[in-house]
């Protein structure tokens, strides 16, 4: 039996580049997408004997691509041994959809669609740079459903120049209208050598400030908890399935087996956290497939080549670009911090299991700072962050790393 894994497929192309960002994505470049498919379509085939439990398909805009392109893809991964039914996402961009595309990925076997809106304000989407306008979104919404995708997702973006804590309620009470069943919410993170950067840099926009974003963050917890969506992880809500019990004790512990939720399927378990994400939030094998993509497995994480025409012109071997082994301090670290990103924590028991020691004794001195300092708790079964601790996620994260690896 080959080793389980969430598989990450990146779609580099882009209509345009958003102002924000710095993903591994690039406008344009049509003459490379079949070049770029055919390479994909070879790499999906030597996944076995690993075994795909989750498929992603990111970008870059998946959606720019024709439909027959990306139901290439799923094939492949299905008979690279995606089970019937296991989650398979695709990102979509609301300005590169329209009806006939998403009822052909619908009937390709996508069952979970994730739709960068981003904001539902038409100079927030021109400031971020975003090629469609909220009614387009909501457009996107509607034929979604149409086609059938019950599972659907919307990124949000706060704390952008200039933005207030109201207009950014607006952002959520308006993204609650499409009834969506997850919500992603992420800070804006403004990365050197994007343009929006560069006009904060030179003052022709306003720093963001770091207290409105903080009160953002909180009316974001205050909103979706009150419109019944569950708090999953620091910048993930999910609607709240019926096989989550309402009290938060509760909750926690049924957030913590996310491989089996990953391999139920059909109406009985609805999926409505991500299922491939907890794949990464557990620290748990994956593989990225496609330029710039990342993977982790067996001890080593690798990148992919940024650039895709020269992934499209590599050698197979050649299209790693970076490799480092994972010592064991390493992985407990990274485990301890992506796993406290989830609300439900770190889980002390499987945390032993995996590596031995108890992480509340082998993590005993940033344990007791954070605690101190009101931003980590614990019981016996998980450490968490508290609400306080999510907001300054990173002062804790840090102290967790090794200084040196044994
Ligand atoms: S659509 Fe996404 S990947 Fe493409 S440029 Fe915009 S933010 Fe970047």
């Amino acid at each position: 039996m080959g080793i389980e894994i969430g598989l990450y497929v990146h779609i580099p192309f882009c209509r345009s580049k958003c102002a924000y960002c710095d993903f591994a994505s690039v406008a344009g470049r049509e003459h490379l997408w079949r070049p770029y498919l055919d390479v994909l379509l070879a790499e999906i085939a030597a996944i076995p004997p690993l075994r795909p439990i989750t498929l992603y398909v990111g970008g870059g805009t998946p959606t720019l691509w024709p439909a027959e392109y990306l139901t290439a893809v799923i094939e492949a991964v299905r008979s690279a041994g995606l089970p019937a039914g296991a989650e398979a996402t695709v990102e979509a961009n609301p300005g590169t959809v329209d009806e006939a595309k998403l009822a052909a990925l619908r009937r390709a076997g996508y069952n979970r669609i994730s739709l960068g809106v981003q904001s539902t304000q038409e100079a927030n989407l021109r400031l971020l740079g975003r090629i469609h306008s909220y009614a387009e979104a909501g457009d996107a919404v509607r034929w979604a459903r149409a086609a059938g995708f019950d599972n659907l997702s919307i990124d949000l973006i706060s704390g952008l120049p200039g933005q207030t804590v109201a207009e950014w309620q607006t952002d959520l009470a308006r993204a609650l209208e499409l009834e969506s069943e997850h919500l992603s919410a992420y800070g804006l993170s403004l990365e050197e050598g994007t343009p929006l950067a560069a006009a904060v840099a030179r003052g022709a926009l306003p720093e963001p400030d770091a207290d409105i974003w903080a009160d953002m963050y909180l009316s974001t917890e205050e909103i979706l908890a009150a419109a019944g969506y569950r708090h999953y992880e620091i910048s993930n809500w999910a609607s709240a399935p019926d096989a989550l019990p309402p009290d938060p004790g509760a909750a926690r512990q049924a957030t913590r087996a996310p491989r089996d939720w990953v391999r139920r399927s059909g109406p009985a378990a609805r999926l409505l956290t991500c299922g491939h994400n907890l794949i990464y939030w557990r620290n748990e094998p994956y593989l990225g497939l496609g330029s710039g993509a990342h993977s982790s497995l067996q001890g080593k994480r690798f990148a992919r080549l940024a650039d895709p025409a020269a992934y499209v012109a590599a050698r197979p071997a050649d299209r790693v670009s970076f490799m480092e082994e994972i010592g064991p301090s390493l992985e407990m670290a990274e485990t301890a911090i992506l796993g406290l990103r989830l609300v439900a924590g770190l889980e002390r028991d499987r945390f032993r299991h995996r590596f031995g020691p108890d992480p509340v004794e082998w993590f005993r001195e940033p344990v007791s700072w954070a605690q101190g300092h009101g931003l980590l708790e614990y019981d016996d079964y998980a450490v968490y962050l508290t609400q306080r601790g999510r907001l300054l996620s990173n002062e804790v994260f840090q102290r967790l790393l090794p200084t040196t690896e044994p």
